[in-house]
């Protein structure tokens, strides 16, 4: 997932993104939630702060006011980059399955 990434062109732009990840990993104890379309998997919505954004995985694009300012990843993407990579290590450990046998679910 982090392919679909622009890669930093500048020192700032790299700082800009790596400030953006840390603020995307606690965005889910904040009550932040990613919610696909039933769609397309690449498309989400981002819920929990002051608005709803719309977030797109490829291209990535989200219609927050960062976004549109620096044209690179804001926390929403990276929030929702982060939901597909867990799910991916999810279904690569076992899914549904395993976790039932497991007693986790
Ligand atoms: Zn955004």
């Amino acid at each position: 997932m982090y392919e679909l990434i622009p890669e930093p062109k500048t020192f700032h732009e790299a700082k800009r993104q790596t400030d953006r990840m840390d603020k995307a990993i606690s965005m889910a104890a904040q009550g932040y939630t990613a919610t696909r379309f039933a769609t397309t998997d690449k498309a989400f919505y981002v819920d929990g702060g002051s608005d709803t954004y719309l977030v797109y995985l490829d291209p990535v694009h989200c219609s927050c006011p960062d976004f549109a300012r620096h044209k690179d990843c804001c926390k929403h993407i990276f929030f929702c980059i982060q939901q597909v990579m867990d799910e991916a290590s999810f279904e690569a450990w076992g899914g549904d399955d395993r976790a039932q046998e497991e007693g986790l679910k």
